[in-house]
């Protein structure tokens, strides 16, 4: 295998791809070249505008995890930070307050916005950027790129009994920062989905892959909405190359984040065979021909391969690199024996 697409959000994606890419410069990928090159079509409906600026949340974390220059702890922005800026932006009484925008990690935001006044799309200032983070650590064995170059934007349905219609629409960052999903979403909309444009370069970078990946990122706000914009479901469907996925949910409950709250409201059962067969069986008119599932959740495997999925259950935590180099091995492994067939 030369050519790998991975399909991601933000945190869960980029530990995936460290763990990916540590596998293939280690060798610890069967059939997969130590040349090969990773394609990462990140999702771009959390970025948002704030004080001005574009900030792009889950393109930055794949950036910076994979540049070295994530802040591990906390799992988004810039190591060693400082945050003057929002201190200085909050004594002046500026809104909002929520959105923790550091001192270093401005400067990207900076250059971004910057490049978009230009008339640059969003594909070309990610490039610029990457060439300062991705290019020196990984040289062209890695390209990122926007799901899409227009603006599309996650919004949550929340209850609120102060509102005449008795709900209020959130931006997801709200929702997950501010709100820090504790309320119910009652829906999840995504503004702009319909019209959007796939990205230079991601539906060729699906059609022609060797492997694609779905890492496990949230499957309604990272890869929901990647397969949302028009074309990418059926570029998926119609690919020669396989197709697995890994489970984001382990022992019934996400890891990190809030893809229960975000899967209960769309009504897809919060567990490792729910969210495969939500994306279902590319023989089913699904996405998937293989579903890794957490090894506790081994009781679910035959589910999955009763809807026509391959899958098996293996340790997916990834707690460090090598754990995760070795999901990215499984995935390989399952993917090859459906090639196969
Ligand atoms: P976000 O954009 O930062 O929310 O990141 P992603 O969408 O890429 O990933 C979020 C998902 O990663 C959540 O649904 C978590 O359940 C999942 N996740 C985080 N850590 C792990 C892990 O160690 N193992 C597995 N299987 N899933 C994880
Ligand atoms: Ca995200």
């Amino acid at each position: 295998m030369q050519n790998i697409t991975v399909l991601s959000g933000g945190m869960g994606g980029a530990r995936f791809l460290q763990g990916l890419l540590h596998g293939i410069t280690r060798g610890l990928l069967p059939g997969v070249a130590p040349d090969a090159v990773v394609t990462v079509v990140a999702n771009t409906a959390d970025d948002l505008w704030i004080h001005g600026l574009k900030v792009c949340p889950d393109l930055d974390t794949v950036m910076y995890t994979l540049g070295d220059g994530i802040d591990l702890e906390r799992g988004w922005g810039r190591r060693e930070e400082t945050w003057s800026v929002k201190d200085e932006l909050a004594t002046y009484g500026v809104e909002p307050t929520w959105f923790g925008l550091g001192d270093r990690d401005i400067a990207t935001h900076l250059v971004r916005t910057q490049m978009l006044d230009a008339g640059y799309p969003l594909s070309q200032v990610t490039e610029a950027l990457c060439r300062r983070w991705l290019t020196p650590v990984h040289g062209d064995a890695v390209r990122l790129l926007p799901m899409s170059d227009d603006r599309v934007e996650t919004h949550v349905a929340i209850a609120d009994a102060a509102a005449p219609s008795g709900r209020r629409v959130v931006h997801f960052q709200e929702y997950w920062v501010r709100l820090r999903a504790e309320v119910p979403a009652e829906a999840v909309v995504v503004v702009g989905l319909d019209e959007a444009t796939p990205g230079p370069g991601v539906i060729d970078a699906i059609t022609d892959a060797d492997l694609v990946v779905l890492p496990p990122s949230n499957p309604v706000v990272s890869v929901g909405t990647i397969l949302g914009v028009p074309r990418v479901r059926e570029a998926l469907v119609a690919t020669q190359a396989p197709v697995v996925g890994l489970s984001p949910i382990v022992g019934g409950s996400h890891v990190r984040g809030m893809a229960n709250q975000l899967l209960s409201s769309l009504g897809v059962e919060v567990s490792a065979a729910g969210v495969g067969l939500h994306y279902g069986a590319r023989a089913n008119g699904g996405v998937l021909d293989a579903w890794l599932v957490d090894q506790v959740d081994a009781a679910e495997v035959e589910r999955v391969a009763a809807a026509g999925l391959a899958c098996r259950a293996v340790p997916l935590m990834m707690t460090d690199v090598d754990a995760t180099a070795a999901m990215a091995a499984a995935a390989v492994d399952l993917a090859r024996e459906q090639t196969r067939g």
